[in-house]
């Protein structure tokens, strides 16, 4: 039998967009309480509002950002009561900023990058595990990427972050290992979100150029994966799922 979910608390970053938006649908969806996180406040409450008025879940906003470390490591003790029971956690907000060659990388996007994909990642792991461990439950979903097990021309910034998400999603999943913890590593190919529009910085047309032919995946193709993850059998780990576009190199 399917592992229910119903009734347990879900949080998600990145949620006022693309692949964390759709997830925020889906285990709505399936009777879950969430708890949402981006910086655009008004996305996460006009979504918030829609959720509740859909599937009459329990839904709680928080306008932060993930590259605020002590911001993270405060927040499971001022969840309200209500939400402070986190069992699945979707560490997904993330980000690729530039394409450029290694010999003209800006350097303040590497390390928006890395703060973004890698350090708020194992900041949210370290503050909610704990209460997971003391209660021998939970799972971690983390967001790689293809980019996350590949390396290409133009990734010289993004691919190592991911690289070192990927690295630690499957440290995780050792650390946890006779435990009823669970770890996943969602590795997508091309999604079709405002991903590519923040790593061409705002240009349209390099950024819809990316999709061309290829019939790129959609947010909810990606947050189905996530959903069967979280919805198999308590003994079974899916470890890590690579969702490539079929027409993606
Ligand atoms: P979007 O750009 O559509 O969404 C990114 C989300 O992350 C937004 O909700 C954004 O919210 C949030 N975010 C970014 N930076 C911060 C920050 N500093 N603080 C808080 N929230 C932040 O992208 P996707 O949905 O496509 O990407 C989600 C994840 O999937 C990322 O980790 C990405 O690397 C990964 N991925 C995406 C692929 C793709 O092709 N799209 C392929 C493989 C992996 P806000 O701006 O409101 O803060």
């Amino acid at each position: 039998a399917p592992y229910k979910i119903a009734g347990q608390t879900v949080l998600i970053t990145g949620a006022s967009a693309g692949i964390g938006e759709a997830c925020a649908w889906r285990f709505a969806a399936e009777g879950c309480k969430l708890v949402l996180i981006a910086r655009r406040q008004e996305r996460l409450e006009a979504l918030a509002a829609g959720l509740r008025q859909h599937y009459n879940v329990a839904v709680h906003t928080v306008a932060m950002d993930v590259r605020d470390l002590d911001a993270i490591a405060r927040l499971p003790e001022e969840l309200p009561e209500e939400f402070q029971e986190v069992s699945i956690l979707v560490p997904n907000a993330g980000l690729a900023l530039g394409v450029e060659a290694v010999h003209q990388l800006r350097m303040e996007d590497v390390r928006t990058m890395l703060d973004t994909n890698v350090l708020s990642v194992v900041a949210f792991t370290r503050a909610f595990t704990p209460a997971m461990v003391q209660r021998n439950a939970g799972h971690l979903i983390f967001m790689s990427s293809i980019a996350g097990v590949e390396a290409y021309a133009g990734g010289a910034g993004y691919c190592p972050s991911k690289h070192a998400a990927e690295a630690f999603a499957v440290a995780a999943r050792h650390d946890f290992v006779g435990t009823n913890i669970r770890c996943t590593s969602i590795q997508p190919g091309a999604v079709k979100t405002e991903f590519s529009m923040v790593r061409y910085k705002g240009d349209e047309a390099k950024a819809d150029a990316v999709y061309q032919g290829i019939h790129p995946l959609l947010a909810q193709d990606i947050a189905d994966n996530v959903l069967y993850a979280a919805t198999r059998p308590l003994h079974v780990q899916v470890a890590s799922l690579l969702v490539l576009a079929s027409h993606q190199s």
